[in-house]
């Protein structure tokens, strides 16, 4: 059985049980489904029913939260660039150093392979993931 969610021309908007979406066509087509508030036999499946969303309904929703997500990756980033110094692929060095004491800490961002970034967090190292940038992969 599905449900459809119904409309008719004058926009009235009910739901029926129809066995299979053929047989919708069916008894539509001879004119066997009425508008239980006019009468109207001119129906049609209701596209903006709410149990029945849309693919597009969905993707726009995913869209938004995407974009939003986006939003606030880069303002992190942002500020990670604005404040953070900057030491390439030297990271994985200067952060081994700052927490073996061999130099101050401070807050740096730079470009690491994945075994380096592993063996950083393994050694304890406060490592994390730029935000909103793709790990580069260097082998
Ligand atoms: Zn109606």
């Amino acid at each position: 059985m599905i449900k459809y969610s119904l409309e008719c021309n004058q926009s009235h908007t009910f739901d029926a049980w129809f066995s299979d979406s053929l047989n919708f066509e069916k008894q539509n087509k001879n004119n066997q489904i009425s508008c239980p508030n006019c009468s109207s036999l001119k129906i049609k499946k209701s596209i903006m029913a709410p149990s029945i969303p849309s693919k597009n309904y969905k993707s726009d929703l995913l869209n938004e939260k995407k974009d939003k997500v986006e939003v606030v990756l880069s303002k992190v980033r942002k500020h990670v660039e604005d404040n953070f110094d900057y030491v390439g692929d030297k990271f994985a060095d200067e952060a081994r150093s700052m927490h073996y004491g061999e130099k101050e800490e401070r807050e740096i961002y730079g470009e690491t392979t994945i075994e380096d970034a592993v063996d950083l967090i393994e050694e304890g190292v406060n490592v994390k993931p730029m935000p909103g940038v793709d790990p580069k992969l260097k082998n």
